[in-house]
């Protein structure tokens, strides 16, 4: 088993970890790192952690871990607007196993490859499983997509589809099920998301100004869009975007996977309509994109019939 600092210099201090942003001065090895940042544009910074029992099983696959990690931080750059340029990693280990340890760090360096962000420091420690990671990203001087920035009138609009992590979930806890095709495609939506920082940056150029990424379910996020903006909306429960192998796989509860479940990582966000009809092909060149209601002045967020629509989305520390 190898030392801290040889573990470090092995599986962190890499060409496949380190080689990707050209802003790095300096990255892993020092007391800090440095970054050279351009003159317009403002640093935006967010941190998650995955923790072994609540977020993944222990045993997973720890390639899939470290992709998974390293995707779900980079979607909150994605729901700001932001293009990523660096991240950090707190990792806690139970004990330093080299396979362990090399799957990770390959499944992290392959998803660092594909958004261009380098790995520039950390921390390494001894306990029970978990994995944090703090992302780096630029945006605009003046722009960014803000919870608070939805305002009356505009389209509420979702990218990809809904509801497909969710149902891997459910399938997860029968493993007996058979893998067909519909069920892989559902098992990929919850290993592998996917950040959308090309929709994100795309819709930050257009002018919008708000949006949120979908990690706890549509209503739980939403929600927190019209609280921070102080203004209501109406969805459309016929409009909303569920893939076929959601349809398929779980025909009775996909509308409520949609609704209430988390971990698609798709963007949710508002634009008024002129803007939605001016760049709808640009942006769904990205990723499908779908209006599924309007903001309103009234707080609050109802079907299009006016009933009212309660998130269940999940929370940690909330007593059951
Ligand atoms: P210090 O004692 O100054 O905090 P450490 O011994 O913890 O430094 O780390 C040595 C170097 O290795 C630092 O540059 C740190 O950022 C980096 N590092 C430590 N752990 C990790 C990790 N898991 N991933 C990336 N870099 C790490
Ligand atoms: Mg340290």
């Amino acid at each position: 088993m190898p030392g801290e600092f040889e573990l470090i210099r092995r599986y962190f201090d890499c060409a496949g970890l380190n080689q990707h942003s050209p802003s790095v001065v300096l990255g892993i090895g020092d007391d800090c790192a440095i970054l050279d940042l351009p003159a317009e544009q403002r640093l935006c910074f967010s941190m998650d952690s995955l923790v072994a029992g609540v977020h993944f099983p222990a045993a997973a696959d720890p390639a899939l871990i470290a992709r998974r990690a390293l995707a779900v931080n980079l979607s909150d750059l994605a729901a700001m607007g932001a293009s990523p340029l660096c991240f950090t990693l707190g990792l806690t280990l139970p004990e330093a196993s080299d396979e362990w340890l090399q799957a990770f760090s390959a499944g992290l360096a392959a998803e660092a490859a594909a958004h261009g962000v380098s790995l520039v420091g950390g921390d390494t420690t001894l306990g029970p499983l978990s994995i944090t990671l703090q992302v780096q990203g630029l945006l605009p001087r003046g722009g960014a997509l803000r919870r608070d920035g939805a305002r009356e009138g505009e389209l509420v609009i979702v990218s990809g589809t809904l509801g497909d992590a969710a149902a891997a979930l459910d399938l997860l806890e029968q493993p007996a099920a058979a893998l067909t095709p519909n069920r892989q495609q559902l098992l990929e939506r919850y290993y592998r998301p996917q950040p959308r920082l090309e929709l994100g940056q795309a819709l930050l150029k257009i002018g919008a100004g708000c949006a949120i990424d979908i990690s706890d379910g549509l209503l739980a996020d939403l929600g927190h869009i019209l609280e921070r903006s102080c203004v209501g909306a109406r969805i459309d429960l016929g409009a909303l975007p569920l893939s076929a192998a959601l349809r398929a796989e779980c025909p009775e509860r996909a509308l409520e996977r949609a609704l209430n479940g988390g971990d698609d990582y798709e963007l949710c966000f508002t634009l008024a309509e002129p803007l939605w009809q001016q760049h709808r092909e640009s942006l769904c060149a990205w990723v499908a994109c779908t209006p599924i209601g309007r903001i309103g002045r009234a707080p609050g967020l109802t079907d299009a019939q006016g009933a009212p629509l309660v998130a269940s989305g999940y929370q940690h520390f909330r007593g059951e």
